[in-house]
């Protein structure tokens, strides 16, 4: 892939979540000064859980992150359980997921994982410069012609490139042009925390023994559903408790303010599974979640100019993949502006980018979607095809485990950039999967029968 007009960028990052962090942290190792630009201060946030399966985790040990910082719980088996009882209904094991993908699947409280990737993106140690982060920032404008940002104190700044990770309110998306079309989910949100310590103390099931993602309900075409995520190492669980929205409408309550009230988060579930039920009475900080659907966005850059992690697809959270997706953005970006990749155009790398993570955050945010109210959809229990309750919409089109886990970014990368330059692309990947894949759907990738386009 030698490119000989790699060239040192100045790079301004507008946002500095978890996408943010991310691709400041890809950006500075493939040699490039990086200044993040983030409207808070981060103080007072509350915090849940945050999923990092291996398509996320293979990039953090890729970037050195100290992911012990995050104090992570490895998971080990996805379960759903029934709601009335709570006895299982569908197991996905874990056991050898790491084996099989070569990283582990880590459940991350957001916080921590937030920490541990501003360190790693600020910190002295580590290759590259270090990344400057700039609090009480926030973007107001973006001159597209000149990569002038303008601030809402006024403060402007040009950079060579921009990266809008500027989240699901994204002021960026605006400035390159994006007016999302979305509505309010059927589904409204709670979410709430509960200390394993207090649970154990008042005799309740010890959830975190069993290190593994648990959803109640969801088999039934209901927008009821239960999901728990044990986070810093099974000391907290972090509960979201998903019901349908005429029962409650969340949609303008802002994720922060006062906790809400215990009977809000019960109401809904008069016949759950008594144990679990238990468990949410003893909740704190039940905070709303807002469920917007975004149809998917035309493009992901204009200009110099380009959208990373929920502000350029925002997505349902029944696929645990908003981080990341965001993850894998910043890592098209490392690669892209890196040597033997980066041919000294901006333009030209952010084409690239586009259509290398249009489609593959397209289909996860798709399938997230169905996944609110089957979750034989949701990656994993999509494998599960043996069980009695077993139905998708389309076998052909569910996302796979091996689609999320085999996927290779670097040839993905490669095929798009040998189409830009008008070259053959030779490798034995189509869109970064292995050609003859076999998907446990039946699908093969590269066969002639594959109909879907691939991730
Ligand atoms: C407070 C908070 C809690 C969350 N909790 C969870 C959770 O528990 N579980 C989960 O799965 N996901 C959670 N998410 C969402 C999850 O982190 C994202 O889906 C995912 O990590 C994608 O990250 P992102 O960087 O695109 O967006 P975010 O992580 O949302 O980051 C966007 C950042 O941009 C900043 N910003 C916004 N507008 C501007 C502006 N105009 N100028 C400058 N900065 C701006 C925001 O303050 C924020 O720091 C949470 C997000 C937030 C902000």
């Amino acid at each position: 892939m030698a490119s000989s007009g790699w060239r040192h960028l100045d790079v301004g990052v507008i946002g500095g979540g978890i996408g943010g962090m991310s691709v400041a942290i890809a950006l500075r190792r493939a040699g490039h000064t990086v200044t993040i630009y983030e409207r808070s201060d981060f103080a007072g946030e509350v915090g849940a859980s945050v999923s990092c399966a291996a398509n996320g985790t293979r990039w953090l040990h890729e970037w050195a992150v100290d992911v012990e910082k995050g104090d992570p719980v490895v998971l080990k088996s996805l379960i759903n359980r029934d709601w009335y009882t709570g006895e299982p209904v569908s197991v996905y094991s874990l056991d050898d997921y790491e084996k099989k993908w070569g990283y582990v699947y880590n459940m991350f409280h957001r916080q921590y994982m937030h920490a541990m990737l501003k360190d790693t993106a600020l910190q002295a140690e580590g290759k590259g410069e270090p990344a400057v982060l700039k609090v009480n920032q926030k973007c107001d404008k973006i001159d597209l012609d000149t990569n002038t940002i303008t601030f809402t104190n006024g403060s402007t700044v040009q950079h060579d490139l921009i990266v809008g990770a500027d989240g699901i309110g994204s002021a960026v998306r605006r400035e390159v042009g994006i007016h999302p079309a979305k509505r309010p989910s059927d589904q409204s949100c709670l979410h709430c925390n509960v200390m394993t310590e207090d649970a154990v103390r008042l005799g309740l099931v010890d959830y975190s023994q069993n290190a593994a993602l648990e959803y109640w309900g969801g088999q039934e075409g209901k927008w009821d559903k239960i999901v728990l995520s044990p986070c810093n190492g099974g000391k907290l669980l972090s509960y979201y408790c998903f019901f349908p929205r005429e029962q409650g409408d969340y949609t303008t309550q802002q994720w922060g303010a006062d906790s809400l009230p215990t009977e809000d988060l019960l109401r809904p579930y008069p016949k759950l599974d008594a144990q679990v039920l238990k468990h949410l009475a003893i909740g704190k900080e039940i905070q709303p979640w807002r469920l917007w659907v975004h149809e998917p966005y035309p493009y992901l850059h204009k200009q110099r100019t380009c959208l990373l992690g929920d502000a350029g697809h925002p997505m349902m959270p029944h696929q645990s993949q908003g981080a990341c997706m965001a993850i894998e953005d910043a890592a098209a970006l490392g690669i892209l502006f890196s040597e033997g990749y980066f041919n000294g155009s901006v333009e030209d790398a952010l084409a690239v980018y586009t259509q290398v993570r249009l489609p593959r955050a397209t289909k996860v945010q798709s399938a997230a979607a169905k996944a609110a109210y089957n979750i034989n959809e949701r990656i994993g229990f999509s494998n599960n095809k043996d069980i009695p309750t077993y139905k998708v919409e389309d076998q052909k089109k569910v996302l796979t485990i091996e689609e999320m886990n085999a996927y290779d970014m670097y040839r993905d990368i490669e095929e798009k950039i040998a189409a830009q330059n008008g070259q053959k692309y030779s490798g034995k990947f189509i869109c970064g999967l292995p050609i003859g894949l076999q998907l446990p759907n039946g699908v093969v990738i590269g066969s002639e029968q594959e109909e879907q386009p691939r991730l």
